[in-house]
């Protein structure tokens, strides 16, 4: 059980496997005004640098879920690195359907929306581990500019339609009866520490794995990634952690 193994490759040396950088992460662990004690749940919690550095900084306590068994090891080396493996627990496994036994005060799914079949069912599902007055995390990519169909695609985008712009986005969570209470926003250069990070990453793997069975496919992207990314994803799309309150 395991995401498909190109992520695995392409994202190995990531701390934060979304376009935040550690200051807009720690941004919005200080935005929340999170209190000592407070229980995060985290689905989709990749290498942990969220629960990991809000356990450090603000005296959280949390459990992450997330499908890559790297990503979970990085974790919980991160969490001994930080000194608060006693704070952070974090499973292998899949997030899908994942409710908490005791509920949370904080529900996060940043970046993995999927998990629960989109924006709307993560939230359902998010919902089921909050208490009462507890906070709804949701890291979701939004358009900047309205695409054309094309550039949609360029984007890696199945569609238009995948996306909304952000006023609609940030009405969308109104409809579903959510207040939203906070937002962090990626900007372009944090979007480069994501994306410009996975190149250096797959040129070392490149020169270390020649003969592998996916170093044709990580050339090849290495090859087009660049200038694809310069194109469309930096352009057009962006990305943010909003915080929700039920009405
Ligand atoms: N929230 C993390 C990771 C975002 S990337 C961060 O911001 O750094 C998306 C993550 O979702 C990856 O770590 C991937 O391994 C994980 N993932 C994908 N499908 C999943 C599933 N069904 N259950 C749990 N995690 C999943």
């Amino acid at each position: 059980m395991d995401i498909p193994r190109i992520f695995n490759i392409t994202e190995s040396a990531h701390r934060i496997h979304n376009p935040f950088t550690p200051e807009k992460l720690a941004t919005l662990g200080a935005a929340l005004r999170l209190e000592a004690g407070a229980r995060v749940l985290d689905l989709g919690s990749g290498s942990g640098e969220m629960l990991c550095t809000w356990a450090r900084d603000h005296g959280i306590v949390g459990t992450g879920i997330d499908l890559s068994q790297l990503f979970t090891e990085q974790a919980k080396r991160r969490a001994e690195e930080l000194g608060v493996a006693g704070q952070v627990k974090f499973i292998h496994g899949d997030a899908a359907g994942y409710v908490s036994d005791k509920k949370v005060d904080v529900a996060a799914c940043v970046g993995a929306s999927w998990i629960a079949g989109g924006v709307t069912g993560t939230i359902a599902l998010l919902a089921q581990s909050l208490g009462p007055a507890g906070i709804i995390l949701i890291g979701e990519p939004f358009w900047r500019q309205l695409p054309t169909e094309a550039i949609a695609k360029g984007c890696l985008a199945n569609d238009i339609s995948d996306f909304l712009m952000l006023p609609a986005l940030l009405a969308s969570f109104r409809t579903l009866g959510y207040d939203v209470v906070e937002m962090v926003l990626a900007d372009q250069d944090s979007w480069d520490r994501y994306e410009a990070a996975k190149w250096l990453t797959m040129r070392r793997w490149l020169e270390a794995n020649p003969d592998d069975a996916l170093a044709k496919e990580v050339r090849a992207q290495l090859t087009s990634e660049p200038a694809r990314y310069a194109a469309y994803t930096r352009e057009y799309l962006g990305w943010g952690v909003f915080a929700l309150m039920a009405r």
